[in-house]
């Protein structure tokens, strides 16, 4: 087999560096490879800067906002400071809150509960799961594209409305025509909540430029993985829905009545803060969404498009492969391509992948189960579930051109070594591959 692509390996130092970059892999046959880790859409590796940060910050780790200790006085400013650089990091308004969320599921299912009563939101079916299931009632419309969005606004009763629009897919890293779609929804009086999942790691997202209203992102893909994500916008709406939960850290005041309680509910945003807040993950956010204001997206964007080109590249010489895309081969769109190889059962393919040649990918239906299987049957392809790899900072030529000559290894000759489906997840047998110490030690 000869590729068309130079094999070559270049290290991204132009990039931000992550932690793990030198991690090796056990492989069945006994040896070791240097991971090859195109799984970032799933969860991205931490940026070095961050676990840096996180672990400077741990000595002065204490209790946030009720705190009178000096280190909690450190931790309540580090808290709060990081709700000022996710709003630098999205160009919001000076008046837009910053509510720390786990994920960008939690963040939408917030900006759900806390709609107005007889809210009319329009999303789109081939959306993540966490921005297509929030939603719930009789005003709910679900578009399978942009071309309706103007007559479903059209038709929505008075009041208030939404529009849920996601930033890149996740199937295909295709952008939504974002602008577009909210120069529409404002035709009609709607506000817009962008899902940032995936776009954040790989392009600047301003709330401004955009005309969006919501912006919801998660820290673990964007390479903080510490448990934090983020809603900012409009701060109305949420200030005058109930508390998304109901608890200390919500409240300004709550009284004994007799059989009842009399709670005040805390006015800013805090009230959907309730319980202790993820102090170390929204510092670990606000330092990855930092390193990216102050490193700049050209060279980022620059790293991915050059690996993306190679990868499209190389995929199209594989036998039978079939790249699955939303709005066509040229659209642009972010280091993310989902495939099917014909004959092909994609698990296996994954776990032979990782098995015998130390690569991470996805497969699956990536949460976005009307998209993918939309996206294969226009492929031509049969099932429902497709192979993913996406690409990010840890990413090189190597991992690419190895990903490459794997799968068409792996299609033209099978795998060399026995799988078996166990609990529904193709898995070697058997697999010698020895855990990590501090695993394989408990
Ligand atoms: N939206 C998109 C586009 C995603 O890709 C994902 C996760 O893959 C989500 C939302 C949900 O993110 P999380 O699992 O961090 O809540």
């Amino acid at each position: 087999m000869t590729l068309v692509i130079p094999h070559a390996r270049s290290v991204p130092d132009a990039v931000p560096p992550v932690a793990g970059a030198r991690l090796t892999v056990p492989l069945v046959d006994g040896r070791r490879v240097p991971y090859a880790n195109l799984d970032h859409a799933a969860s991205a590796p931490c940026l070095e800067a961050v676990r840096d940060a996180v672990d400077e910050l741990l000595p002065w780790y204490a209790s946030v906002h009720r705190g009178a200790g000096f280190a909690s006085q450190v931790s309540t400013k580090v808290y709060e400071q990081a709700r000022d650089v996710l709003r630098r990091f999205v160009g919001a308004r000076r008046t837009d809150a910053v509510v720390f969320t786990r994920n960008t599921t939690d963040a939408l299912n917030l900006l759900a509960r806390a709609l107005p009563r007889s809210t009319s939101v329009v999303h789109f079916d081939t959306d993540h799961h966490a921005a297509l299931l929030p939603w719930r009632g009789s005003g709910v419309r679900r578009l399978s594209g942009v071309a309706g969005l103007d007559a479903a606004l059209r038709d929505c009763p008075t009041g208030p409305r939404l529009v849920v629009v996601t930033g890149a897919s996740n199937v295909t890293g295709e952008l939504w025509p974002v602008a577009d779609v909210a120069a529409t929804a404002r035709r009609h009086g709607a506000r817009i909540v962008l899902d940032a999942a995936q776009l954040a790691p790989h392009r600047p997202v301003d709330i401004g430029a955009l005309d969006v209203d919501y912006v919801v992102l998660s820290g673990h893909k964007l390479y903080a993985p510490f448990g934090a994500g983020a809603l900012v916008g409009r701060a109305d709406w949420l200030r005058a829905a109930d508390p998304y939960l109901a608890g200390g850290g919500a409240t300004s005041l709550v009284s004994d009545r007799g059989t009842e309680l009399a709670v005040t509910w805390s006015r800013g945003v805090e009230r959907h803060e309730a319980g202790t807040p993820n102090v170390v993950g929204a510092h670990a956010l606000a330092v990855a969404c930092e390193t990216f204001l102050h490193h700049g997206w050209p060279t980022i964007r620059a790293h991915e498009q050059a690996l993306l080109t190679r990868l499209r590249t190389g995929l199209a010489t594989v036998p039978g492969l079939r790249e699955l895309s939303l709005f066509g081969a040229e659209h642009d769109r972010v280091g993310v391509v989902s495939f099917a190889v014909d004959g092909q059962d994609p698990g296996l393919l994954a776990a032979a992948l990782s098995a015998e040649h130390g690569i991470g990918v996805r497969d699956g239906a990536f949460c976005a189960h009307i998209a993918t299987g939309r996206l294969l049957a226009t492929a031509g392809a049969s099932g429902t579930r497709a192979l993913r790899a996406s690409l990010g900072l840890g990413s090189d030529e190597e991992h690419v051109d190895r990903l490459v000559a794997a799968l068409h290894t792996l299609v033209t000759t099978g795998p060399t070594w026995d799988y078996a489906e166990v609990d529904g997840r193709w898995t070697p047998t058997p697999d010698p591959r020895p855990l990590p110490p501090f695993l394989s030690a408990q």
